[in-house]
């Protein structure tokens, strides 16, 4: 059987949650039995979102396959609980450097490049080579932007032809809007929606269900209206208010009969989704009383969306113990300028994460939260950078290489101690060509460590994005002085864990644990911080 498409645009406004309705009905399906996938086809011109910053665009969510893609292919994977590939991100400039450079190569014979029909193949092609290649019985393709904008149009015209060519049965399209709430008149204003619609409609696509978002319960009558002015049966109309936790979503879509709805419109068969462990989850975090301070030490302060997956990791190894996590973020670079306040702030959190990071900002103030972490035996979690930061601290104050530090912060090469560095032979053997070591990769890990007694198992695969590496010199003068190397790379050359002994809890990984955390599944390493935390 060939695969079914549900595809998903946002209207009225930006940020309304899309990729979580996109996620949330994938995840139904995926319950239901149902094999499937998810992608984004976003408009914006960069090639892939590798290099853009995540202050602006919120973090880098790498797969395992090395694609460097945005955050929601991390909600996505959180929901779905499915490895996805590089075909499931598609952005506009991907699709136009590619038509380009085939233009160039002459493949189009001379012929007249347009944006109907050659974008709009391209991108089309793209997404049946991802179902696919995914073997799915059904792909979710959420579009990015707004309808509307200039930029989406050729998106929209992909879902267009695709549905007057293959028909109703075979392609699906959802509609998520905002219903404002107007103080004064006392209501939700169903207008917006219907321009969207309306617009959706110009350019020749009718929503087969409609999702209304609003921050309170949405009363009947308005889902009537909506279903009565934009030409879609009531019961596809689906109320979406803001809740509590975004697990929620898959339940409340559920109950609101979304499988029968999709399975009716594309023939799947009766679909009853065993959603209990959604159930439990979220039971236990409605239920979770006890709060859980945890400090995140970064420099895209008090921005969720640039730390997103190492929030959500946090947030599920609070799960995973009954509790519930707050971040308390903690500026580096105000650690760094020993303010007081900042200070304070870390000496009164029970545990501190380090996350990933480019650049030299903030990174003395790293150095000093690891030296607090491993002097107060206060637990630590160091993502990449972080578990770099790690080997720095260790290296100046204990071994003291008083000038120690990385290859990335000392361009000019002013100290004799590089602990981290970058190992040209690496350049060759990294899967994109690029000098990045991207992906996942397997670690084999030591006995009778601490990563060994969290993993309770001795080779995982997590998934990398840096450029620099363990510093292999050091590696006799680390381990006689206590710090432990727990996990390596199968050849023994790449250092992927490390640890500090006769610590509660202080360990660092290479790699980005977070990427590979769920909310039902908390990563070992996370479970484990949490653990520390709450059982000193
Ligand atoms: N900047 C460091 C490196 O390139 C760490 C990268 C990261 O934390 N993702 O190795």
């Amino acid at each position: 059987m060939s695969a079914k498409y549900i595809f998903v645009t946002g209207g009225v406004c930006s940020s309304l949650g899309k990729g979580i309705v996109a996620a949330s009905t994938a995840a139904i399906l995926k319950a239901s039995g149902v094999k499937v996938a998810i992608m984004k086809l976003d408009p914006y011109l960069n090639v892939d979102p590798g290099t853009m910053s995540p202050f602006q665009h919120g973090e880098v969510f790498v797969l395992d396959d090395g694609a460097e893609t945005d955050l929601d292919l991390g909600h996505y994977e959180r929901f779905i609980d499915v490895p996805l590939t590089g075909d499931c991100t598609v952005t506009t400039g991907r699709v136009y450097s590619e038509v380009l450079s085939e233009e160039r190569d002459g493949k189009y014979l001379g012929g007249t490049i347009q944006i109907v029909p050659h974008i709009t193949n391209k991108i089309r092609e793209k997404v049946e080579r991802a179902a696919a290649n995914m073997g799915v019985d059904v792909m979710v393709v959420e579009i990015g932007g707004t309808v509307g904008d200039i930029e989406g149009e050729p998106f929209l015209e992909v879902l267009r032809e695709m549905k007057a060519e293959l028909g109703s049965g075979i392609v699906m399209s959802m509609h998520l809007t905002l219903l404002p709430f107007l103080a004064a008149s006392g209501e939700l204003k169903t207008k917006p929606t219907q321009l969207s619609v309306r617009e959706l409609r110009r350019v020749g696509i009718t929503p087969d269900v409609i999702f209304t978002r609003a921050d309170m319960d949405i009363p009947q009558e308005i889902l009537k209206k909506v279903a009565f002015f934009c030409g879609v049966d009531e019961s596809n109309v689906i109320p979406a208010p803001t809740v509590k936790s975004i697990y929620q979503v898959p339940l409340n879509f559920a109950e609101r009969g979304l499988a029968q709805i999709v399975s009716a419109q594309l023939g799947l068969g009766e679909l009853t989704p065993q959603l209990s462990e959604w159930q439990v989850g979220v039971d236990k975090i409605m239920n979770a009383s006890e709060v859980v301070e945890v400090g995140l030490a970064g420099k895209y302060n008090e921005l969720d969306d640039a730390y997103l997956s190492v929030i959500e990791a946090i947030r599920a190894g609070g799960i995973a113990h009954g509790v519930k996590t707050k971040i308390v973020w903690i500026d580096t670079e105000k650690i760094e300028q020993d303010e007081k306040n900042e200070w304070a702030k870390m000496r009164n959190v029970k545990g501190i994460v380090v996350p990933g990071g480019f650049g030299e900002r903030g990174i003395e103030g790293k150095i000093k939260v690891a030296e607090h972490c491993r002097t107060e035996q206060k637990p630590y979690l160091g993502l990449c950078l972080g578990s770099q930061i790690m080997a720095i601290e260790f290296a100046r104050n204990v071994l003291n290489l008083t000038d120690a530090t990385s290859e990335e912060f000392d361009e000019l090469h002013k100290s004799k101690n590089h602990v981290v560095h970058f190992i040209p032979e690496q350049r060759t053997i990294r899967k994109k060509g690029g000098t990045m070591r991207l992906g996942a990769y397997p670690c084999l890990i030591k006995k009778d460590t601490l990563a060994h007694k969290l993993y309770n198992s001795q080779e995982i695969n997590e998934r990398h994005r840096h450029r620099y590496e363990f510093n292999n010199q050091y590696r006799e003068a680390f381990t006689e002085a206590d710090f432990v190397i727990s996990g390596q790379s199968p050849d023994n050359e790449l250092v992927e864990i490390v640890e500090v002994k006769n610590h509660r809890f202080m360990i660092g990984s290479q790699f980005h644990p977070e990427l590979k955390s769920r909310p039902w599944r908390a990563h070992p390493l996370f479970a484990g911080l949490i653990s520390a935390i709450v059982n000193p």
